[in-house]
């Protein structure tokens, strides 16, 4: 339903929770929110922790608050669930943890993420995806059809997010806008979309960036929006992103206009 997203040097949680609240209009049944620990300080744990709930957003807040959820670089979500009942082991973000591990610990909610993901839309083919990772180890904490994108993202992830990302999309049919982050990339947001909107926010002195599903909930934030197109994948770091365009049906996989901002 609602995504936010953010790189960014500062804590970005309340601005990624008040993002969701420019959202609520549209209806949801649960959120959360999800932030790289280590991304607003080095000395925190490298890992991905998250807040969700079944309650308003309000809730959410005062959820982060209560946990000292804090970091640089996130993702947030309102869901409207699609495949799964409105619960919060089905609300977003999800978690890849990898493959492998006790089935009660694996689907543990307490246990730290390698990837983080949000997602609107629908994975048609989700079943046979998840067939495929479940044969490879993966164990899913969800019914969504969401999950699959992140385990998915995870099983082909060799060091950078962006790559993952782009081979990831190619195998998922349906309709989609993701935003993704990376225990190991503390200060990288990767987002994609496909029937459904996303659209970049360039911050303040381009040194902080962001993602939405909708550019009011960028509102106060930033007035600098790029929409992006139809099979564009973009990639949010400090102080720079990249957008790389797809044509449609993109299995073609042909890079159109990557645009660097200085
Ligand atoms: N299909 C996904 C789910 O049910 C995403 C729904 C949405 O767009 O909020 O979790």
């Amino acid at each position: 339903c609602g995504i936010v997203g953010a790189v960014s040097t500062r804590d970005i949680v309340p601005v990624l929770v008040q993002g969701l609240q420019r959202l609520e209009y549209r209806g949801y049944d649960s959120c959360g929110v999800a932030v790289h620990g280590a991304s607003l300080d080095a000395a925190r744990p490298a890992q991905l922790v998250r807040a969700r709930s079944t309650a308003r957003v309000a809730e959410l807040l005062e959820q982060v608050r209560t946990e000292s959820l804090q970091g640089a670089t996130g993702i947030a979500h309102t869901r409207w669930a699609t495949h799964g009942a409105p619960a919060v082991h089905n609300a977003h973000p999800h978690f890849s943890h990898g493959p492998g591990g006790a089935d009660a610990d694996a689907a543990s909610p307490a246990r730290p993420g390698r990837v983080a993901l949000v997602h609107n839309g629908i994975i048609e083919n989700y079943e046979a995806l998840r067939a495929q990772l479940q044969a490879r180890g993966y164990v899913f904490a969800s019914q969504t059809d969401t999950e699959v994108i992140a385990h998915l993202i995870d099983s082909l992830y060799s060091g950078d997010l962006f790559a993952a990302v782009q081979e990831a999309v190619q195998q998922l049919h349906g309709a989609y806008a993701i935003a993704v982050v990376h225990r190991d990339e503390p200060h990288r947001v990767v987002g994609a979309r496909a029937g459904s909107p996303l659209v970049l926010g360039v911050g303040a002195g381009g040194a902080e960036h962001f993602l939405a599903s909708d550019a009011m909930a960028l509102a106060g934030v930033t007035d600098q929006i790029v929409y992006l197109e139809e099979g564009d994948l973009v990639d949010l770091q400090l102080g720079r992103y990249w957008i790389v365009g797809h044509a449609p049906g993109r299995d073609a996989r042909q890079p159109l206009t990557p645009a660097e901002r200085p």
